[in-house]
């Protein structure tokens, strides 16, 4: 197991574009391995690569138990309007309602260099914009229609409704 400290806004990596991976090689797979590792020690759903400071991309989000490593992903379709509360990794102690579509269908290369399409609803396309945004180096709180604080999650936080308060991190 292995963890990557996770950049937070501010830093200007986050801003920047990431190159698509021309070849997967055993790197690119110790760092999906790194993200997943990072990613649930941090609690989140969701960690693109800009987010461990590799321009590289590479998504992977984990829901319903299901792990999708999505390597050049790109979004086929989209549908209809959502405007949920989100929070980030990079953005932490706090959420913001951002608009995303409803529905996105994704094209991505798995680990094995396979492509595969991924549909997502909900929560599973918030996630899915919200990491292909980090590859693009973009933010949420740019697209955010407000922002507010939330109690940062710790691990004495049992109180369920302080739990409720925040959103995924992704
Ligand atoms: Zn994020």
């Amino acid at each position: 197991m292995a963890l990557r400290e996770i950049r937070v806004i501010g830093d200007p990596l986050l801003q920047k574009v990431s190159k698509p991976v021309k070849a997967i090689d055993g790197r690119i797979k110790q760092l999906l391995d790194d993200m997943h590792d990072t990613m649930v020690a941090a609690q989140g759903l969701g960690i693109a690569a800009p987010q461990v400071g590799v321009l590289k991309r590479i998504v992977l989000i984990e829901y319903e138990d299901e792990r999708y490593e999505l390597i050049n992903p790109v979004i086929l379709e989209r549908r209809g309007l959502q405007a949920k509360p989100e929070g980030c990794l990079s953005v932490p102690g706090k959420n913001g309602i951002v608009e995303r579509p409803e529905y996105v269908k994704v094209s991505a290369m798995d680990r094995d260099g396979n492509t595969y399409t991924v549909e997502g609803e909900e929560i599973m396309a918030v996630a899915l914009c919200h990491e292909l945004d980090h590859l693009d180096g973009i933010l949420y709180p740019t697209k955010a229609l407000e922002m507010y604080d939330v109690h940062v999650r710790t691990e004495d936080a049992q109180d369920e409704q302080e739990q409720c308060d925040e959103s995924e991190a992704l």
